[in-house]
C-alpha cells in the first residue's frame, strides 16, 4: 500500500509539473502576444497622427484653420520645410557641379559656387538676373518663390 501511494504521489506530482510547464509556456506565448500586439499599435496609431498632423497642416497653409495654438506648433514646421528646402537646393548645385566643379564659361577656371566674378579672367559669374525679378517673397517663410505660382514650393503656404 505504501509504496502504491508513493508511486501514485509521484505521478501526482509530474502531471503537476507537466501543467505548470504548459501554463509557463502559455503565458510566455501571451506576454509576446501582447507584446506584438501593442508594438504593431503604436506603429498604426504614429502613422495615422502623421497622416492626421499632414492633413491639419496642409489646412493651415490653405489657411483655413486659424486655431493660434495650432498655428504656433507649425511655426515649427514652417522651419523645419524652409531647412529641408534650403538643403535639397543646395544638395541640388552641389551635385550639379560635383563632379568637375562649376567653371568659369570664359576661361574654365575653377569657382566656388558664391563667387561673383572670375578671379582669373575677371568676367561676371553668369547669374540668372532674368529669373530673379519674376521672384516674389513668401511672406510666411521668406522664401524667393519663381512666378507664376499658386502655393509656395517651401513651406506649401496659398501665395495671394
Ligand atoms: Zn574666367
Ligand atoms: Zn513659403
Amino acid at each position: 500500500m505504501d509504496l502504491q501511494r508513493k508511486i501514485g504521489g509521484g505521478i501526482t506530482k509530474i502531471q503537476q509539473s507537466i501543467e505548470q510547464g504548459k501554463q509557463k509556456l502559455q503565458i510566455a506565448q501571451e506576454i509576446n502576444k501582447c507584446k506584438n500586439v501593442i508594438e504593431e499599435t503604436v506603429e498604426k496609431r504614429a502613422d495615422v497622427l502623421i497622416k492626421l498632423g499632414e492633413a491639419i497642416y496642409k489646412k493651415i497653409r490653405l489657411g483655413e484653420i486659424e486655431d493660434p495654438d495650432l498655428l504656433s506648433l507649425s511655426e515649427v514646421l514652417i522651419q523645419l520645410d524652409k531647412t529641408l528646402y534650403q538643403t535639397k537646393n543646395k544638395l541640388e548645385k552641389l551635385m550639379e557641379h560635383g563632379a568637375e566643379g562649376k567653371v568659369c564659361v570664359h576661361c574654365r577656371q575653377p569657382l566656388s559656387l558664391e563667387d561673383r566674378f572670375c578671379g582669373a579672367c575677371g568676367q561676371p559669374v553668369k547669374q540668372k538676373e532674368e529669373e530673379r525679378e519674376q521672384y516674389v517673397v513668401c511672406p510666411r517663410c521668406e522664401q524667393p518663390i519663381l512666378q507664376p505660382a499658386e502655393f509656395c514650393i517651401c513651406c506649401g503656404i496659398k501665395l495671394a
